[in-house]
């Protein structure tokens, strides 16, 4: 539909999916998306639907057009049944990219009556796939200009953009939860400062116990908060009158196997009396007390809702006493308070903590979302993750896939994988989140660990491994976490493998895979500000194939087309990888840069001055070997080349004509005149030679 340059539009496709990834963070989420897609491809509309598969519906979340009219408007949050657009179904439940035309001969009656109805000549519909989730929505695009039409490229780059869009969709919908649930646990926090007035739990419970204790005319009296992960109690309020509670010792915490009766009221939620002299007393109550010294207790479970919370204990240890019913309804509604206020507590904690993992975890969106280097995103990952699990970094492992096996990710002054590490040996629950690309879990003594994959399409592009000490409990809250980390870091990997190709594209030949002129400047501009820096020669080749024209008069382009494919090669393999420069200036003309390379290797490899210089950090390292014989070389190996389907007499040749810097050029634009004088005297000396410019 739209005439820009493949490569153009997957650039916008890279920018859009970067944006959209960070309208996660926006209030606007949806609407975002929308014009981001819709000027991604440069449509008139387009609409985004969510899908509930349980009543089969499709919602409107947001529409972007050129010109919203008041009836596009109120389209946004209407809702309709599948069963109604039939021509919805192999969207949603097909998983295809859908055209339509409005002069279609084939298409629904239904499909084209809304389409004429709301003036649309032409739509483009792609499913919103999430993972495990399955079909999460749609992007429709629309076209209401005459004559124009979607094409199956537009297809393919709306499929694309499904990727993020799917993520952002589903990260905004449970951002929009937690906002909710932060909400609702704000106020109950609020609601039980209010009743209590107190600000910490100790607080509320110690006020609690003396009251009880006041009320009841006991000693003493202590809390309890239960912790279901270990089954035992934990020390939390106490009220006496002589200051020191009896019953407590060094960690405050009991297990419920050296006090069964205690798990039997918190399982039955009745209060319990005891008294030291009564002989049905069971064997460990009786231990228990003459060990703190105690003659009766009342025990009153702390119970809501049947979640056992707590136990609040009042104790008499100066006389034996029977608790009236009238005491026990007191110390039971007190119990209520007691509960009420270990339950608040509890939502606050975790109230609390989710605050602090939203917030880290938008931070982390934002980096992710703009970060267009694979490095950086891994480097975020680990970061976070061990802020939020509060375990050092050694303790978080990201592993990346290379073909076949993994690699491991190492932060470092370059945070990247350079290809060359060795694989990583995957073992029982790495293979099994590979395979099942679920997170999943293995625990031993030591603690647990805890590894989630990075999934894309249906692939585990990596692993996020975190190790958690012994005794920590993972949570499915943190599961969640991790799962929405990954989600992002995969789309954010995936966007920084698409720009790292864009780039790579952008600076290269695509026929002889060399770099191109505009990058040969750019490079041969920055080696010659160097060579001025450190005071280094610099020499520039300029090579051109002998005869070229007749060649393909002779055998044909696509001959020649291999010809310099093949010349190309011979560049490349006769150069310092990594820091000769070699490039196809344009048609059958090379140019190589040679950094810290002289006329003659001897002439200055032998000079300690070369040597010194040449070891100050930043700069290229000193070639032994002379532009002059490096050209020869060149020119020897390309005219002992031979190509298939060409005779043996037609040899391939070139002429290089060579230049140095400092010499008599003074700068970049000199240099390149200078080596394509040289060449030209070597094409009129005869051809197949290489001249020096000022020999
Ligand atoms: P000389 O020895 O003087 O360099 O003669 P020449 O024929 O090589 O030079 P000339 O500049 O007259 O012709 C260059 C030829 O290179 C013309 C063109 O057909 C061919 N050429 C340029 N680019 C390509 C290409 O991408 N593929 C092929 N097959 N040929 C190309
Ligand atoms: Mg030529
Ligand atoms: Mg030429």
């Amino acid at each position: 539909m739209k005439p820009a340059s493949e490569s153009e539009r997957f650039r916008l496709a890279v920018e859009a999916g970067a944006e959209i990834t960070q309208a996660l963070v926006r209030e606007d989420a949806p609407t975002v998306i929308a014009r981001r897609v819709a000027e991604a491809l440069d449509a008139w509309e387009c609409n985004l639907y969510e899908y509930d598969p349980q009543t089969r519906t499709l919602t409107s979340a947001a529409i972007w057009a050129r010109e919203l009219s008041e009836r596009d408007v109120a389209w946004v949050g209407t809702a309709m049944s599948l069963d109604d657009r039939p021509g919805y179904v192999p969207i949603i439940q097909g998983g295809a990219c859908v055209l339509s035309s409005v002069d279609d001969p084939d298409l629904d009656a239904a499909d084209r009556a809304a389409m004429l109805e709301w003036g649309e000549v032409a739509t483009l519909a792609v499913p919103l796939n999430f993972r495990d989730k399955g079909i999460v929505g749609c992007l429709t695009l629309i076209e209401k200009r005459e004559g124009r039409r979607f094409t199956d490229e537009d297809c393919e780059l709306v499929t694309l953009l499904a990727g993020p869009v799917a993520v952002a969709v589903r990260n905004a919908r449970l951002f929009r939860l937690q906002q909710e649930q932060n909400r609702f646990l704000g106020s109950m926090v609020d609601t039980a400062r209010a009743i209590t007035s107190a600000v910490t739990l100790e607080d509320s419970l110690t006020h609690i116990c003396r009251t009880a204790a006041e009320a009841l005319e006991t000693g003493e009296c202590v809390a309890y908060e239960y912790d279901a992960t270990h089954d035992s109690i934990a020390f939390r309020a106490f009220h006496g009158r002589d200051g020191r509670p009896s019953q407590l010792d060094e960690a405050g915490v009991y297990s419920l196997d050296d006090y069964p009766s205690d798990r039997e009221v918190l399982r039955s939620g009745d209060v319990s009396q005891e008294t030291l002299s009564d002989q049905k007393l069971p064997p460990d109550v009786r231990d228990s007390m003459e060990r703190w010294g105690e003659k009766a207790c009342l025990n009153v479970p702390l119970v809501v809702e049947g979640e056992p919370l707590g136990i609040l204990v009042l104790i008499e240890t100066a006389r034996e006493r029977v608790f009236s019913s009238a005491e026990v309804e007191l110390a039971r509604a007190l119990g209520e308070q007691a509960a009420t206020a270990i339950r608040h507590a509890r939502l606050y904690r975790r109230g609390d903590r989710q605050n602090r993992r939203l917030a880290a975890l938008l931070e982390t969106s934002r980096v992710l979302a703009s970060s267009l280097d694979a490095g950086a995103v891994l480097a975020e990952v680990r970061r976070e993750v061990s802020g939020l699990f509060d375990v050092h970094g050694d303790a978080v492992t990201l592993l990346l896939r290379r073909g076949e096996a993994f690699v491991r990710f190492e932060p470092g002054p370059v945070a990247a994988v350079t290809g060359d590490e060795p694989a990583v040996e995957l073992d029982d629950v790495r293979r099994r989140a590979v395979a099942g690309l679920a997170p999943a879990i293995a625990s031993d003594d030591g603690g647990s660990r805890l590894v989630v994959p990075f999934v894309s399409g249906d692939c585990a592009e990596g692993l996020l491994e975190v190790r958690a000490a012994a005794g920590h409990e993972t949570g499915d809250d943190e599961i969640e976490l991790l799962q929405i980390l990954a989600s992002q870091a995969a789309a954010a990997l995936a966007n920084a493998a698409l720009y790292r190709t864009l780039e790579r594209q952008a600076i290269t030949d695509g026929l002889t895979g060399l770099y191109n002129h505009r990058y040969f400047y750019e490079r041969l501009n920055q080696e010659i500000a160097r060579a001025q820096r450190y005071g280094l020669p610099l020499s520039l080749l300029m090579i051109d194939i002998d005869d070229f024209k007749h060649f393909n008069d002779r055998f044909g382009h696509p001959a020649g087309d291999l010809v310099l494919k093949e010349v190309g090669h011979i560049l490349g393999s006769n150069l310092r990888a990594g820091i000769d420069i070699a490039a196809r200036y344009g048609g059958e003309e090379f140019t190589i840069v040679l950094p810290n390379t002289a006329r003659d290797g001897a002439q200055v490899v032998g000079t300690r001055l070369a040597h010194q210089l040449s070891s100050l950090p930043g700069a290229p390292p000193l070639n032994d070997e002379g532009a002059v014989s490096v050209s020869e070389r060149i020119r020897v190996s390309v005219a002992a080349s031979s190509l298939p389907g060409v005779d043996h007499a037609t040899r391939i040749t070139v002429s290089i004509g060579v230049a140095c810097f400092p010499g008599a050029a003074g700068g970049p634009g000199e240099l390149v005149r200078n080596a394509d004088k040289a060449l030209y005297l070597a094409k009129r000396l005869g051809k197949n030679r290489v001249e020096v410019f000022g020999d």
